[in-house]
């Protein structure tokens, strides 16, 4: 009988998500293909059978080649075809690029800033995850931004149609972009009738995140909600994404419009289409019960 010792000895190199103390997603690694220390965050990137390439800062896993798409096409195509006419659009993070790609694939759009901390992550996914960017960042339309995503928006004179914070957690240099004075911050920024989504966790696992945002959205947005979307390495239950406007008909587009308009914008999704975009804003009673107290 093996001993566990002969069995580590066996067991391949494996990475164990470090989000939850008690609980994780692991993956066996097949190659580290990058790994250092930022200025801001641990920085891994490596390659897994199941999932293509994955990047990981400070444990916790951001993306991978596999199902990189549904979060990246959620949390772009959701509000901007339901604003209707967007033109201008501020990303708030989004190093890796998948963001910025859906982005610009409607092509009405025509100004998009993007302010993430990190260069690193940046550089190394335009080497190691080309598809995600697919050369975005070399588009006209671009402006990328080192930047502190809060220092930029509390002082940013521009405005935008639509703000995507698409960021860590709420741990380290993401903490900054769960505040009051970010969110404060992107509805200063944002046109009238804009919309602000953000990442928010995984409900099932990550509930004070939604219940918090849904606490300090009311202070700024007159309509507050979330929508979801499955993604298998957010690892719990649906990733929660939250929306913050003023123009409550926005989160109620009829179906037959967001059609029109996804027809209209003439490009092919993967998860993305009209019927999930209605069904994503229903939400777990339990996050309902929550968000009612
Ligand atoms: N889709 C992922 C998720 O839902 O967790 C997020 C992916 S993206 C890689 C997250 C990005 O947020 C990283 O590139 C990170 O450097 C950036 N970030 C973290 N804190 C930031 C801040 N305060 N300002 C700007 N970007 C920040």
């Amino acid at each position: 009988m093996a001993t566990l010792d002969e069995l580590g000895i066996m067991m391949a190199k494996r990475f164990t998500e470090t989000l939850y103390d008690t609980f994780g997603q692991s993956f066996v690694v097949e190659e580290v293909l990058f790994e250092s220390r930022t200025e801001h965050q641990h920085l891994i990137i490596f390659s897994n059978q199941h999932f293509g390439r994955v990047m990981a800062l400070d444990g916790v896993v951001q993306t991978t080649e596999k199902d990189e798409f549904i979060y990246h096409e959620m949390l772009t195509h959701t509000p901007i075809l339901a604003h209707g006419n967007v033109k201008r659009v501020l990303i708030i993070g989004g190093g890796d690029g998948g963001i910025l790609r859906e982005v610009l694939r409607h092509t009405g759009i025509e100004h998009v800033t993007m302010v993430e901390i990190d260069s690193a992550v940046v550089d190394m996914c335009i080497k190691y995850f080309p598809q995600h960017s697919a050369g975005s960042f070399e588009d006209p339309r671009v402006k990328l931004v080192i930047d502190d995503g809060v220092d930029f928006v509390v002082n940013n004179q521009e405005k935008f149609d639509i703000i995507i914070s698409d960021s860590t957690d709420p741990e380290g240099p993401g903490e900054v972009l769960f505040t009051s004075s970010f969110y404060q911050g992107c509805k200063n920024s944002l046109n009238e009738g804009g919309i602000l989504v953000t990442q928010n966790g995984v409900s099932f696992m990550q509930l004070d995140e939604v219940k918090t945002t849904y606490q300090r959205f009311n202070d700024v947005f007159v309509d507050r909600w979330f929508f979801t979307a499955a993604v298998p390495t957010y690892v719990g239950g649906v990733m929660t994404l939250s929306w913050g406007c003023d123009n409550p008909e926005l989160r109620n587009v009829p179906h037959d419009i967001i059609q029109q308009r996804f027809e209209k914008a003439g490009f092919k999704t993967r998860y993305y289409n009209p019927a999930i975009h209605a069904a994503a804003f229903a939400l777990p009673q339990y996050v309902v019960d929550v968000l009612a107290d």
